[in-house]
């Protein structure tokens, strides 16, 4: 491939010398012995020693329509021999033009236009500024807070990772603590004992409008949330939620973020999860993973005309929406992007919706193992989340991360899952057939076991 043909262990080793890999401890920062993943095809991945292994997370929820696609790989190279890059600031590209026209025809309600990125943290911090400036122009300047809630994940760039609730990944870390309000997550398995899933819902919209009163509404900017916890635990939310948040905001004049970087173009069967599954339709949605399936670094926000055109009829038509990236409209992303949606398109949207029950009723099954607290998920997305004992619901914590031990021995059998603390979360590429989910449900249960 690129550079010397080096063996697993020589990568690795050189790895631990030269590279900062992705959320490291302080102990192991600089030095750290990841698998080498060495290949992929189809659902499947090679390891260093090559070992081959179904991809249990679709690598990062992103590899959607599977490794090697030919295709995809011939039109980045079609599109960089015709035009590797144009800058953004004063010139334009076709494919974004194309592509934008394509995702705003999939997106709900009046959401007509995308500013594209460079993956989903960027896409978060794109909304959020976007928010800011909107309320500037409008004369809003103390319209900033934003609302989030626990379990979240939006990224990692300051603004965004502000955003993100669950504490291992803010205890070690600053952010714009100020400008953020956290709500609870809206997590069904953990509501309150002898609570109804009706009764948790009200105590959750309840929670939302207290809060915006308590805050007030003229204080209050945006709500930011993705419609599936993803991160979080694939935390499915209550029935009617949504929509009911969906209603406050417009009802306050506070934008609606939807977070689709997880659930977009086709992790629940659909190009976005935000009408067809949950029946809202936001002022900004958020995507990347799956736009590219993974192929190349790629993310967006989609807005609403309605917004554009207040700024557009403003009285500072001068005010400047200050923020592009270098690689904002990348022409060889979204040339990527639109053959990835043909292909979803396609055949593999129909064939998502087709497999999700089979995969969930399957993984479900391993709820009779003792260790199993719950699995639960919708579409091609799904948790399996370890627990002490059932009664009191505590995480299982045993000497090391238990995610990471379940992981260590489904790698053996030729599985690798994505370890969240206790907890095995699944998103395999949107291809897996009924007998593969045979193969990957046979494997973790014995794995936990
Ligand atoms: N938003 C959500 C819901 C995510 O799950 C993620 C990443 O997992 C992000 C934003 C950040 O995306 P990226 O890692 O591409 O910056």
């Amino acid at each position: 491939t690129v550079g010397e043909a080096l063996s697993g262990e020589e990568a690795v080793e050189l790895a631990k010398r030269h590279l900062v890999q992705p959320w490291p401890t302080a102990g192991e920062i600089g030095a750290e012995a990841r698998s080498l993943i060495g290949e992929g095809e189809g659902i499947y991945i090679t390891d260093g020693s090559g070992k081959k292994l179904i991809d249990g997370p679709a690598g990062m929820w992103c590899t959607n329509v599977g490794h090697r696609r030919e295709e995809l790989a011939r039109v980045m190279y079609d599109q960089a021999m015709q035009l590797s890059y144009n800058t953004p600031w004063y010139t334009m590209n076709e494919a974004s033009a194309v592509l934008a026209e394509r995702i705003a025809g999939h997106a709900p309600g009046d959401l007509s236009h995308v500013f594209f990125t460079t993956g989903g943290s960027s896409a978060v911090e794109s909304a959020l500024r976007f928010m800011q400036f909107y309320n500037n122009v409008r004369g809003r300047t103390e319209k900033k807070l934003i609302l989030s809630r626990g379990g979240a994940y939006h990224g990692s760039t300051y603004l965004s990772a502000s955003l993100n609730g669950r504490p291992r990944d803010r205890d070690w870390m600053d952010g714009a603590d100020d400008l953020v309000v956290k709500l609870s997550s809206p997590d069904p398995f953990r509501r309150p004992a002898g609570m109804s899933i009706a009764a948790f819902t009200d105590s959750l919209v309840a929670e939302f409008e207290e809060t915006v009163k308590r805050i007030g509404a003229d204080k209050i900017g945006a709500f930011v949330g993705e419609p599936v916890q993803a991160s979080g635990g694939v935390i499915v939310p209550p029935e009617n939620y949504l929509p009911r948040i969906r209603k406050i905001c417009r009802d306050n004049d506070i934008l609606y973020v939807s977070d689709e970087v997880v659930t977009a173009f086709g992790r629940l069967g659909h190009v976005f999860a935000s009408e067809d599954v949950f029946g809202i339709d936001p002022d900004i949605i958020t995507f990347a993973k799956g736009v590219t399936s993974g192929y190349f670094p790629l993310g967006g926000m989609i807005v609403s005309e309605r917004l554009l055109q207040e700024l557009r009829r403003s009285n500072h038509p001068s005010a400047m929406y200050a923020h592009g990236l270098t690689y904002s409209s990348h022409p060889v992303g979204c040339a990527v992007a639109l053959k990835n949606l043909d292909l979803l398109e396609g055949g593999i949207l129909a064939h998502a919706r087709a497999v999700a029950p089979y995969f969930q009723a399957q993984l479900k099954t391993l709820e009779e193992l003792p260790l199993v607290g719950e699995v639960r998920g919708v579409g091609l997305m799904a948790c399996v989340e370890c627990v002490a004992d059932r009664d009191s619901k505590n995480p299982l914590e045993l000497d090391r991360n238990v995610g990471m031990r379940i992981d260590a021995h489904c790698h053996e059998l030729g599985l690798l899952v994505r370890p969240l603390i206790n907890m095995c979360v699944m998103s395999p590429p949107l291809t897996i057939t009924k007998e593969q989910i045979d193969d990957m449900v046979g494997i973790l249960r014995e794995g936990i076991s």
